[in-house]
């Protein structure tokens, strides 16, 4: 836990959020600002800064974390239509939030361009 993390607050309850799914290991929210309309973001509960703080140790975590994508997007009803993850690292990425998050994007045809 960080303390001015706001997503450190939103899994210890300090802050209210849009908690769709929680397990030992992640919280599922939806975005606050959505970009499509469906932006779902899953947010490991281990305060990691991002791909850039990632260690070997954790990767049992993302690849839970991947497996949970395919899951939550099937309840979110993107699973026909398709939905794309995005995780934002550093600046030039505009990274805003120093704890990973991984974005889920979906409900609209997506307009092709990466980046
Ligand atoms: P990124 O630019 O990849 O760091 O994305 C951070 C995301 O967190 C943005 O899409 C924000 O809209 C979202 N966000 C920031 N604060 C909150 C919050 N309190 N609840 C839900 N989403 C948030
Ligand atoms: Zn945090």
């Amino acid at each position: 836990m960080s303390e001015q993390c706001i997503f450190c607050k939103i899994i210890s309850r300090e802050t209210p959020s849009d908690i769709l799914f929680e397990d030992d290991q992640l919280i599922v929210i939806r975005d606050i600002n959505p970009q499509t309309p469906a932006h779902l973001l899953i947010v490991p509960k281990e305060h990691i800064t991002g791909l850039d703080g990632l260690m070997p140790e954790q990767s049992p975590l993302m690849g839970h974390i991947m497996l949970m994508s395919k899951k939550i997007a099937k309840q979110a009803g993107l699973a026909d239509s398709g939905w794309r993850l995005v995780i934002n690292c550093g600046a030039d990425a505009k990274q805003t939030v120093s704890h990973l998050h991984i974005h889920i994007l979906g409900g609209r045809s997506m307009t092709g361009i990466m980046a």
